[in-house]
């Protein structure tokens, strides 16, 4: 992704004289060269010549289409640009775009203020313009407002950048579904054809007949050098390393983790689910391996949820692969005022949550009738977070977003070998599990503690699917009509 580059234009007009074009071009190359700088924004900023005619912006925008390196496009009104110039370009524009509402200048040099600085410095004017044409056209861009080198402004352009590098890659996310959907689910299927249509998922089967044919090719001595690594990156629990049937329970994860991984970068898959109902030939669910692959990157979903995977992969490239799993709804806590819910799966979170060093166990799982299994256990770090979901409505897909406050865990729980963390989501826990039921949210989510609710709206918006957020201004009455509206809205579109 760090190949991917964002042009930045610059309009303006020949009515100013070339003097004037000349310093607009000299101040947009500065502003690109800042951006350049900082360390907030991740892709280079690739300046573009000043563009004064309708000519001129058609070719720049085909350019940028034709250019599979450049992932969007900023633009930028220094001066007054009459928007009829820019309706072919925009007509013809296929990448995401920003719209910098900003200014080379940052304040009114009040002594010396002129009309000639005036004309100069007219993006208070000149991008009311511009925005006007992309809302009469009805065409989606971020609009990102202030000074260009505030640092807010710049954290806000950094993250949409990023946004959109992932929406542009997106259509390179590849699932490995090995076996199908737990049987008689609803939320967990989907249409893998609108999927692919409408955000480039590319979702197919594999029998887990393959898993287990790859398994017989790994080596014994390749799993000594895998125990060893998770010597230095986990604990062990105590004895399972002397107890012959936990230590072969341990090695027989680590066999699956060389071949499944395997398997997926030989076929350049970014993600992959399983079921419990479909394990022929495997002795012990996935749990560990399915942990140690979600750490190292990949999506992951349990019982066939495609969409969860994919989910979890799009936000472990939104986050650099920074706190973000699998996640499930578990059970609640309700006593009344402090009320929470405890999130974990049967055993598949990834070990980027944990707040402290995970330790490997080995358990037997009252589900599936096949052998204890070895997992990763610990206990989430505190912290705001989001918990996403996305659903398919028949016709359309909707993702939902909810902001949630992870807390720390205050019991033990010793008799709970699962990785878990405990959250408050917002409103309320009882708003907020209201709205999640009536927006028709799944069990399953993608949840993370690095990737922001803007930036999942931002992608929802470049894939152009159906957005809910559930955050601290929910109110039941009002989510019911937003729900009531999309309904509408979304059979239109
Ligand atoms: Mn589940």
């Amino acid at each position: 992704m760090k190949s991917l580059k964002f042009w930045f234009i610059t309009g303006s007009q020949h009515l100013y004289g070339e003097e004037t074009l000349r310093e607009v071009a000299e101040h947009a190359e500065e502003m690109v060269g800042f951006f350049n700088q900082q360390n907030n924004i991740c892709y280079e900023i690739i300046y573009k010549p000043v563009v004064t005619t309708p000519e001129e912006i058609l070719n720049t925008m085909i350019k940028a289409n034709g250019d599979v390196n450049c992932a969007g496009v900023i633009t930028w009104m220094h001066t007054f640009s009459p928007s009829k110039m820019w309706i072919n370009g925009l007509k013809a524009i296929q990448k995401p775009m920003l719209h910098l509402h900003t200014q080379f200048n940052k304040e009114i040099p009040w002594d010396t203020i002129d009309m000639d600085f005036m004309n100069t410095n007219q993006s208070a004017h000149g991008d009311r313009e511009h925005g006007f044409i992309f809302t009469r056209m009805g065409i989606k861009r971020k609009v990102v407002v202030g000074y260009y080198q505030d640092p807010k402004v710049i954290e806000r352009m950094g993250k949409w950048l990023n946004v959109a590098a992932v929406a542009y890659q997106g259509a390179d996310i590849k699932i490995m579904r090995l076996g199908d959907n737990m049987r008689e689910v609803a939320v967990t299927e989907g249409d893998k054809v609108e999927a692919q249509i409408k955000l480039g998922w590319h979702v197919n089967t594999y029998g887990v007949g393959d898993l287990v044919e790859k398994m017989k090719e790994v080596t014994e001595s390749q799993v000594d050098d895998l125990m060893e690594q998770y010597k230095e990156s986990y604990t062990f629990a105590d004895g399972i390393l002397e107890d012959s049937s936990q230590r072969e329970a341990v090695r027989y994860q680590a066999k699956v983790e060389i071949a499944l991984k395997g398997m997926l970068e030989e076929g350049g898959f970014s993600g992959f689910t399983n079921t419990f109902e479909d394990l022929h030939g495997l002795k012990q669910l996935p749990g560990l391996a399915s942990q140690r692959i979600m750490e190292a990157g990949f999506g992951f979903g349990p019982e066939g949820d495609w969409k969860v995977a994919a989910m979890v992969r799009v936000m472990k490239m939104i986050s650099g692969n920074k706190g973000t799993s699998l996640m499930e709804d578990y059970t609640y806590h309700l006593e009344g005022g402090n009320e929470a819910i405890l999130g974990a799966h049967m055993l598949e979170i990834c070990p980027t949550l944990a707040e402290d060093k995970p330790r490997i166990e080995v358990h037997t799982l009252g589900i599936g009738g096949k052998d204890a299994p070895a997992r990763l256990t610990f206990s989430g770090k505190e912290g705001k977070a989001i918990c996403v979901s996305l659903v398919d409505m028949g016709g359309r897909l909707r993702l939902i977003i909810l902001d949630v406050e992870a807390i720390k865990v205050p019991y033990d729980m010793p008799n709970l070998p699962v990785a878990r963390v405990l959250w408050k989501p917002m409103p309320s826990m009882l708003e907020s599990a209201e709205a999640w039921i009536y927006a028709g949210g799944a069990h399953h989510t993608a949840f993370s503690y690095d990737v922001t609710a803007e930036e999942m709206i931002d992608w929802a918006e470049l894939m152009d699917i159906e957005c809910i957020h559930i955050n601290k201004s929910t109110t039941i009455p009002n989510l019911k009509r937003e729900l009531a509206i999309n309904e509408l809205l979304w059979k239109f579109k």
